[in-house]
């Protein structure tokens, strides 16, 4: 219980943008310019060459499941066209990247920490 309560922490700080470690310092130093290190505890954010390949993935996970759900209502439910159901497709993916594409990355730091531990002085 313990070992799911600190992973819950980590993640929600990291979604949250803030350090996963210590949860004090910001993620992002420009809107979309991850920090090198944590301003307040100095671990390295993104210790590992191809780091950004999770970023996608995750991005791709989290914004198609919910995009294909809202083009299945509009294309079976409401009976649409298919240029509406592929523009509610790409509106509510494109929507979920551009609105949450920094709560995203800051989520998978979170898992790069969990999984290896952000270490200092990389
Ligand atoms: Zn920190």
């Amino acid at each position: 219980m313990k070992l799911l309560r600190r992973w819950w922490k980590a993640l929600w700080r990291g979604a949250t943008c803030r350090c996963p470690k210590c949860g004090q310092g910001a993620l992002y130093e420009t809107f979309l310019r991850v920090r090198k290190t944590c301003p307040a505890c100095g671990v390295t954010f993104q210790p590992y060459a191809g780091d950004s390949l999770g970023v996608y993935a995750i991005c791709y996970g989290l914004s198609v499941v919910p995009a294909i759900a809202a083009a299945i209502l509009v294309g079976f439910y409401l009976n649409s066209n298919p240029y509406v159901v592929l523009a509610t497709f790409a509106g509510v993916s494109g929507s979920i990247l551009f609105g949450l594409f920094r709560n995203m990355k800051g989520l998978w730091i979170a898992l790069v920490f969990l999984m290896t531990g952000l270490r200092k002085n990389l």
